[in-house]
């Protein structure tokens, strides 16, 4: 299943929120493309526009979010044999949010692993039971049958002693295992796209390694695509293959894992890569924070909104909406310091 095959084209996506205090532009300009058996790391601090996004390929932006403008490209195929052929392409930003179109996708299709599995699983209802529910929703077997497949993914998983914990109740399993029963939910449809929205930040460093090891491992046997979304730097190296990173709603650097940490361009990228401790540095070297607050949200800054934050901040950049530049082949950058590159128009 393991390919280079594009499975969702994010092109100019905004989503915004309008509320009493003011608009929010939650993601303002998202501009990527997820390729299956391959991991896209989408990094930013907190509010910058992540989970928004993942939102909105899902179409569950609370209300009153919208998506105002963009594309979310799904493309599905067809396997005869080992060959692949593209069978349609869907619009997943045109369907209707509580249609019937979108929720055969989701949790199908396109599945999610939320950062806390307490907020999403039912406390009232088996692991087991859940994991079962979704499989009677999107596939033609019996009960009998969907109890046998959610044993057989909690084993996939790595659940320990999965005959008992299929009867066990969330609250009665640790942070680790739950985390498993979600990811076992999630992938018990066989999606073709997971979305992880910072997965282990709850869990202790031993857990969460072991989770990073198993949706790797899940990934090279299923040929999915994740998006993974964390606002860890050190997770992103480990994980993916491609990396975007976020600022207030705007993808402001996209490139391959590689370029994006030995050669990154855009100063909000150069500032978070400097920001992260280092085994190599003298241990008494302060570590360097990026200068200001995140701005707020109902007063964004004009022109760049990374301007009253930015080292390299020149006049022009109070005024200008940067362009959206291809600095290197592949590697693209939010940034008037590199005007003079290729710019694509209609990127957000
Ligand atoms: Fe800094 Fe200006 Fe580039 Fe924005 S456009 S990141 S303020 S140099």
């Amino acid at each position: 299943m393991v390919g280079n095959r594009t499975l969702l084209e994010v092109k100019s996506l905004r989503t915004y929120f309008p509320l009493d205090e003011g608009l929010v532009r939650a993601v303002d300009g998202a501009d990527f493309k997820l390729v299956s058996g391959k991991t896209l790391g989408v990094v930013g601090e907190s509010g910058c526009g992540k989970s928004v996004t993942a939102q909105s390929i899902l179409r569950i932006v609370p209300r009153p979010g919208k998506i105002v403008e963009g594309e979310l490209l799904f493309h599905r195929y067809s396997k005869e044999g080992d060959a692949f052929s593209m069978a349609d392409v869907v619009d997943l930003a045109k369907l209707d949010p509580r249609g019937r179109d979108i929720r055969r996708i989701r949790g199908n299709e396109i599945a999610m692993v939320f950062q806390e599995p307490m907020t999403s699983l039912s406390p009232v209802h088996t692991m087991g039971n859940q994991i079962a529910e979704v499989i009677l929703l999107h596939q033609k077997v019996s009960q009998a049958e969907a109890r046998e497949r959610t044993l057989d993914i909690l084993h996939r998983v790595g659940m320990p002693k999965p005959s008992q914990t299929i009867d066990s109740y969330p609250f009665e399993l640790s942070g680790g295992m739950r985390q498993r029963g979600m990811i076992a939910m999630a992938l018990s449809c066989h999606p073709s796209l997971l979305i992880a929205d910072e997965p282990t930040t709850a869990l202790d460093v031993t857990t969460e390694a072991q989770i990073l090891d198993l949706m790797r491992e899940l990934q090279e046997e299923l040929g999915m695509a994740i998006m993974y979304i964390t606002h860890d730097l050190g997770v992103v190296a480990e994980m993916a293959e491609l990396a975007v990173v976020m600022y207030l709603g705007k993808v402001v650097e996209r490139a391959d894992v590689d370029s994006l940490f030995y050669n990154p361009h855009h100063p909000y990228t150069k500032a978070l890569l400097r920001s992260i401790p280092r085994i190599t540095e003298d241990r008494r070297k302060w570590l360097e924070a990026i200068r200001g607050m995140v701005p707020d949200p109902y007063n964004m800054p004009s022109g760049c909104p990374f301007h009253p934050r930015c080292v390299s901040a020149q006049k022009q950049c109070e005024e200008v909406d940067p362009p959206w530049v291809e600095v290197e082949p592949e590697h693209w950058a939010r940034c008037v310091l590199y005007a003079d590159g290729t710019t694509e128009t209609g990127q957000g």
